[in-house]
């Protein structure tokens, strides 16, 4: 997709801090983190939302969320544990139209989120 940003990452025509690749994702840190460890897993291929990734019948999704696991285990949050989070829709605060999963550990966690 032209104007989408994380498309534009996994073209490297806009720098990131990439952690992790595999054929079909790429992980990155955010930009504003919200905690010691907070990473963005997306698949390569364009889809707007967790939704669409759900409907993306080729296992795609099922490799968003390994790698998503993988990051935890990289960045060592996996123990004490993590989140990982699909704002799915502007009214769940979704704000880049490129589905990703943010990885979130390195703190206690509280729930509900806001
Ligand atoms: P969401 O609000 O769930 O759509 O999340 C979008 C996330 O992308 C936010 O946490 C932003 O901080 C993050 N973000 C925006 N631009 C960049 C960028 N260029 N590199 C890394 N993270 C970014
Ligand atoms: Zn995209």
């Amino acid at each position: 997709m032209t104007d989408c940003l994380f498309c534009k990452i996994v073209a490297k025509e806009i720098p990131a801090e990439v952690v992790l690749e595999t054929d079909r994702a790429l992980a990155f840190r955010d930009i504003n983190p919200q905690a010691p460890t907070h990473v963005l897993v997306i698949p390569k291929q364009h889809h707007a939302d967790a939704a669409a990734l759900a409907e993306a019948d080729d296992g795609l999704a099922d490799d968003v969320l390994k790698a998503a696991h993988a990051v935890a285990v990289q960045e060592g949050v996996a123990e004490a544990g993590y989140r990982v989070v699909f704002n799915t829709g502007p009214g769940a605060g979704q704000t880049v139209f490129h589905v990703h999963a943010h990885v979130l550990g390195g703190r206690g966690l509280t729930w509900p989120p806001g």
